[in-house]
């Protein structure tokens, strides 16, 4: 991909505008589990049970640990949907990230000693077609 620089400062704006309606956005992710209670006489011990539930986890790193937590069924939602959005939220980061990283790199070549423009033959590579 070899947008120029003003198209991905247009990017990168659209990302930044997007992350600012991200507000309500939760860490972590959510999986569904089904766990079994142990009383012999439960249904869940009979073969093929999978078991009660599915109980919803949300799990999440901090500080290098694994936090997981059960979510009760009324904020299920809520946490679902804040889950989706931290997702999108570090999506548009890492986006932003590499569109930052790249127009940074261009920063850094700089014009007058990467290749001198308007002598004519340069060689650099460059087709503008301002010929005539
Ligand atoms: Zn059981």
């Amino acid at each position: 991909m070899r947008w120029s620089s003003k198209r991905l400062v247009a990017r990168r704006d659209e990302a930044v505008r997007q992350l600012s309606l991200l507000g309500d956005f939760i860490p972590g992710s959510v999986n569904e589990t089904w766990s079994k209670c142990g009383k012999p006489t439960c249904h869940c011990a009979g073969e093929g049970d999978p078991g009660h539930g599915p109980r919803l986890l949300w799990v999440r790193y901090e500080k290098g640990k694994t936090v997981s937590r059960t979510v009760p069924k009324r904020v299920a939602e809520r946490v679902r949907s804040g889950v989706g959005a931290g997702q999108r939220f570090l999506e548009q980061v890492r986006e932003i990230s590499e569109i930052n990283a790249v127009l940074a790199e261009r920063g850094l070549v700089v014009p007058g000693i990467a290749g001198r423009e308007g002598t004519g033959s340069g060689g650099s590579g460059q087709k503008r077609g301002s010929r005539g």
